[in-house]
This record gives C-alpha cells, structure tokens and sequence, in this order.
C-alpha cells in the first residue's frame, strides 16, 4: 500500500502534460511587447505618462469602483490606504494572520499594531463569528470610536483578505464592522477577477488594494492599486502618492509629506496588455480547480478550497487542504513533490508566530492554527498543461 505522499504524486504525474511544472509564472502572450515598445518610444518611462490613467481607467471598468489610484506595489497602496482612513500610532488593526506579511507590515509602517484574528475554514478569511466574539469581548463602544480594553488603544480598523483569490464572507464582515464603527479595507491583493455577490473584490470596503507583482494573476513586473468610492479619500490618496506635490507646470511645492508611491508609465504599459487577457485567464485558472477536484476526488482525506455559493473566485493559487489529522504528511507531499520536479509550497508562516509580530494581541486562533499546517498550493499558473482525458 502506497503512501499518501506517493499516492498525491503519483495522481499529480499522472494529469500534467510535462515532467516539470511550476507554481505560477506570469505569461505574456497579448500586446505586452508592443505597449512597452510603445512607452519606450514615447520617452516616457516614469510616473507620468498616458498608460497610467489608460491602466486606471481599464481596472475601473473590470471592478465597477468609481476611482482607481496605480501605485508602486500592492504594500504601498496597503500603506496609503491605512493612512487614508485615518490609521495612526498606537491603533490596532485587525486581520487574519494567515496572510502574506505585507498586510501586517503595512499596518507597522504606520505605527499601528496587527491584532490577529482566526480564519473561516471554509474560505480561509478572517472568520466574522470569530471578529465578533473578539469584539464582543474586548471591544467597548465609545462615542470616539472602539477602545481595547485590555491595551486601552483604539481598534480602528479591519482588513480583509481574499486568501488564494478566494472571496471572504463580506457580508458577515461588514455587518460586525458597522456595529462597531470599524473602516474596512480589503486586501484584494490576490483577488482581481474574484467576485462576491455581484460586486468586484475590493469594492466592499471604504477601499481595496490589489497587487499587480510578478506573481499574481495580472502583473505589471511591480505595481498596486487603491480602489474607493470616496471622492475625497481618493484625491487625498493621488496626493500622497505623488510626494503631495502641489499641481503645477513648473513649481516643485509640496503641502506635507508624501510617499513616491505612483505606478510608472512602463508598469502600466506593461498593465494594459495584461489585463485585457483576465477573463482568459480566470477561465484558465477554474479549469485548473476543475480538474484538481477530478484528480482527488477519489482521496477522502482531501479537499481543494472551493469558492463559496456567494461568490466568484479567480482560484489564483490552487489550494489543496490535508483532512484534519493528516498534518504529518505536509511536509512530505511538499518534499516529494518539488524533488519531482512539480513546484508546491505550504502557506506563509502564521504572521503571529513571526519575530516581529509574536507580541501583537490575538484572538482564539484554534482553526487558523490547525488549516496552517494542511495546506499545500499547487501549481496554478496560466501556462499549466494537462493530458487529455480519455
Ligand atoms: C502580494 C500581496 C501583497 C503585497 O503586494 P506587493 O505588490 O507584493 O507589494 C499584500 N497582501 C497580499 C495578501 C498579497 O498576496
């Protein structure tokens, strides 16, 4: 009798059309080498330029949000935001800790404090009935907003991720924040093309990021974006993302201290092209979960995270989750898969359990602490290739 470990490789091999796959690599098979010809001849490379507002525009019409501000990268879009919703030292934020450092980080750079809370097993979110018991039992309601009571800082917002593209459950989200006047801002990093209800990732909150790094499913090399409704939030953002400086054809004045946080014309040359292809490449990605399910379906002991009858996921990065008691085998599967030649990886270590972040208060992290051990992402890229089924 084979092993687990050799059962998932030898299913794995026995579905990939070659001996070698990947975990995700960008593709560029649309207009990408055209439009960063065309930004090179026009000279403009830098923050300023037409592709810019053309990106802009375009990511508008894919999430249906009123205003889109490009910026370097999803962290600095994670930052700007934070800052944008009025999070200052000392405050708490909440999420999930099993998110890609850069959430946690960003709420660092503004002095504030993570403050973890446990994961819905079923989307692998922030779990809104863990938020509430959380809130319920340490948050207290003033008239200035939501006080810890056990560290006396305010609680000022929560940011939600969409883990692996995979829609969290916003409408239990954002009924606990408004109870407790928390800001919502959405980590969409991963999620472009992911749907809850009928509204674009990201565009729940007061406003959402999405990241455009090599490795997400449209990539502009490095690049980011704040999505809002809020007029106001968003020209306050545009500001500090071009240094606050003061419009002006020739003047170099600044009104307070900005970041260098735009998009360069090239990213966003590089954008364009890319996201013309995302509904290819969510249909790409939904025959990869379809076909994943097929190779497992026969292995009781494992599922693949599956989006929710609320919502559409982009399935970014394929997740596959060991049964309950099967955490021993992690390790294994991982090593004897990327010693076939197939690239897997576990998920990022618990932000709680990170040096830097091991004294930040958490909630009851029982589920969140047991799913970490279990998951293993799967080769997902577009350029994947499987053998026909007979
Ligand atoms: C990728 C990612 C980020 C950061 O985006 P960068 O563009 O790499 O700075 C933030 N949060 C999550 C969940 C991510 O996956």
């Amino acid at each position: 009798m084979k092993t687990l470990p050799v059962r998932i490789l030898d299913a794995l091999q026995a579905h990939y059309h070659d001996p070698e796959v990947r975990l995700h690599e960008p593709v560029f098979e649309g207009d990408e080498k055209q439009l960063v010809t065309a930004c090179l001849d026009s000279s403009f490379v830098s923050t300023v330029g037409p592709f810019v507002s053309e990106f802009e525009n375009k990511l508008k019409e894919v999430t249906g949000a009123q205003y889109v501000i490009a910026t370097s990268s999803g962290t600095a879009a994670l930052h700007l935001a934070l800052l944008g919703v009025g999070v200052k030292k000392d405050m708490e934020v909440m999420m999930s800790p099993l998110t890609f450092v850069a959430t946690a980080n960003a709420v660092s750079y503004c002095n504030a404090i993570p403050h973890f809370i446990d994961v819905s097993k079923k989307t692998l979110g922030i779990d809104p009935e863990a938020l509430r018991k959380r809130l319920d039992e340490i948050g207290h309601r003033t008239s200035s907003g939501c006080i810890n009571k056990t560290t006396g800082r305010q609680i000022k917002a929560v940011v939600p991720v969409h883990t692996y593209g995979n829609p969290c459950d916003l409408d239990g989200i954002l009924s606990v924040c408004a109870e407790y006047s928390l800001e919502v801002i959405e980590d969409a990093a991963e999620s472009l093309g992911s749907y809850f209800l009928s509204g674009h990732t990201g565009t729940f909150g007061r406003c959402g990021i999405i990241s455009f790094n090599g490795n997400k499913i449209v990539t502009t090399g490095s690049g980011g974006a704040i999505l809002t409704d809020d007029p106001t939030l968003a020209s306050k953002l545009r500001h500090l993302s071009t240094t606050a400086k003061v419009d002006h054809p020739w003047r170099y004045y600044h009104d307070e201290i900005g970041f260098n946080y735009r998009m360069s014309n090239l990213s966003a040359a590089l954008g364009c092209a890319q996201l013309d292809q995302l509904s290819v490449f969510v249909e790409i990605k939904r025959r990869h979960t379809e076909r994943y399910l097929e190779i497992f379906k026969e292995f009781g002991e494992l599922t693949m995270l599956e989006e929710s009858k609320k919502s559409k996921s982009n399935y970014w990065l394929q997740t596959l989750v060991l049964g309950d008691n099967l955490d021993s085998y992690r390790d294994e599967v991982l090593g004897l898969t990327n010693a076939n030649g197939i690239m897997t990886r576990p998920s990022w270590e618990l932000l709680h359990q990170l040096p830097m972040y091991k004294d930040t208060p958490f909630g009851n992290l029982k589920v969140v602490e047991s799913l970490g051990k279990r998951i293993i992402n799967l080769p997902s890229g577009v350029s994947l290739k499987w053998k026909q089924l007979h």
